[in-house]
């Protein structure tokens, strides 16, 4: 007997913590509150629905965990989810023939109230205080509803009954319960949040060490504009010169701030998107980022890139993220000179970026750690570059393929799922 009992608990814990196990491979970081609150309610509402189609049943009294996953649903979803769970939990016990089903409404519905009322405050708390404020939430809508479910049916008196001790008893439990899902939950938030972080962190690193190349970069222009204006600035000097020099000055004016522009958009933080981008023109953007590096490293760089338009999907910042960390080693794996070569290509469907580099190589044992965190073999570097590009690439549904000799270079091949070119060729519209 002990053991059903057991294995009904048990059951009943799984269905409760369904939303924790898929919560993890659906969330998204960003904020988009349509699609949370979707999430939210559709993982809650099953676990409600299952929970009531499964109650426990100990000598005859009966119970289940659906007001666990109502409580912290509408902690976390918000109020519009809470109405919803409410509204599943209602219809699904009309579904399900239970009686009194309009007096279960009218005591049940008043708890919403309460729910409101917390949900305002909650998310400012504490990790402890959100604990005790979901189990007594939990608490208040279990002995509200059941006071007023009982009182209406059977009368007040009716509440003085020894049954009642036992499911005081379990509800205490179940709180308890509910305070522990709130840790586990927290947990979870914290350790997909620190994720982000990492990936965060890591372009923090890419920008500053992008950074004096590009002030390197800047300095050329600037010199040679001052050396121009200089001489326009002699007597005799005829027209066709003046002209030319003024050329001059303004070219190299406009290549200085595209460079800041570029470096501008790679640092800019952007909110997660999936998006159409095309590769050719992210390439280009790409390849002039990584051109202030490479000439501060004496490193020539070459790209071939089909003339046809071709589009893949995902973030398009992400996806610079990713293909400048790639680049950037590349770059630094040559220490003083070399090419790094960039090519793409579309073959059965799918779009092919080649990036080689004819720098140190790697043993097959290094190859292996690529990704890896922490994994690196520079004096300053993070080990975090290769981990976080690599889970960019397979967010897009990209694989990556890694070919190395030592002493010879490297060669990257990443290979991405060709997309649908936008309805409107809004190509150029936001180059970069
Ligand atoms: P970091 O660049 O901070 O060291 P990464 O994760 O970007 O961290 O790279 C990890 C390690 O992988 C590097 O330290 C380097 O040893 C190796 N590596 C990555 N790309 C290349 C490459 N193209 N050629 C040689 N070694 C590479
Ligand atoms: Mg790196």
């Amino acid at each position: 007997f002990m053991l059903t009992i057991l294995k009904e608990f048990f059951l009943n814990i799984s269905i409760i913590l369904f939303p924790v196990f898929m919560y993890p491979f659906f969330h998204r970081t960003d904020n988009r509150l349509v699609y949370n609150r979707t999430l939210y309610f559709f993982f809650f509402s099953l676990a409600i629905v299952f929970a009531m189609s499964l109650p426990i049943n100990i000598h005859g009294l009966i119970f289940d965990f659906r007001a666990i996953p109502l409580t912290i649903g509408s902690l976390y979803g918000g109020f519009h989810v809470s109405c919803a769970l409410y509204a599943v939990l209602l219809l699904f016990r009309y579904l399900q023939n239970n009686p009194n089903q309009l007096v279960y409404a009218v005591s049940l519905l008043p708890t919403l109230l309460i729910v409101y009322f917390y949900i305002r405050r909650y998310m400012a708390l504490g990790l402890r205080h959100k604990m005790i404020a979901a189990a007594t939430l939990f608490l208040a809508i279990r002995v509200f509803s059941l006071v007023s479910y009982t009182a209406l049916n059977d009368g007040i008196a009716s509440l003085i009954d020894a049954k009642y001790v036992s499911t005081f008893f379990i509800m205490v439990f179940q709180s308890v319960v509910c305070a522990l899902y709130v840790l586990l939950f927290e947990r979870l938030r914290s350790v997909l949040y620190i994720q982000q972080e990492v990936i965060n962190s890591e372009k923090i690193k890419i920008v500053s060490d992008i950074a004096a190349s590009v002030a390197h970069e800047i300095r050329n222009p600037l010199t040679s504009v001052r050396g121009f204006i200089q001489l326009l600035g002699e007597e005799r000097l005829d027209e066709g010169k003046r002209g030319f020099y003024e050329k001059i000055c303004l070219e190299e004016l406009d290549r200085a701030q595209l460079i800041i522009s570029d470096y501008l958009t790679l640092a800019k933080p952007g909110l997660e998107t999936n998006e159409p981008i095309e590769i050719g023109a992210e390439i280009g953007y790409i390849r002039n980022i990584l051109l202030s590096y490479a000439n501060y490293q004496n490193v020539e760089i070459v790209c071939g890139v089909e003339d046809e338009p071709l589009w893949i999907a995902g973030d398009k910042y992400k996806f610079r993220q990713a293909l400048i960390n790639i680049g950037k080693n590349a770059i630094e794996a040559m220490k003083g000179e070399g090419v790094l070569d960039i090519s793409v290509s579309e073959h059965n469907g799918r779009i092919a970026i080649q990036i080689s580099d004819t720098g140190v190589g790697m043993t097959a044992d290094q190859i292996a750690r690529l990704g890896t965190p922490y994994y690196s073999t520079k004096e300053k570097g993070t080990g975090l570059g290769t981990m976080v590009s690599f889970s960019i690439i397979k967010n897009m549904n990209g694989t990556i393929r890694v070919q190395s000799k030592v002493g010879k270079g490297t060669k990257y091949v990443l290979s991405f799922p060709r997309a649908e070119a936008p309805a409107q060729t809004a190509a150029g519209a936001d180059g970069g």
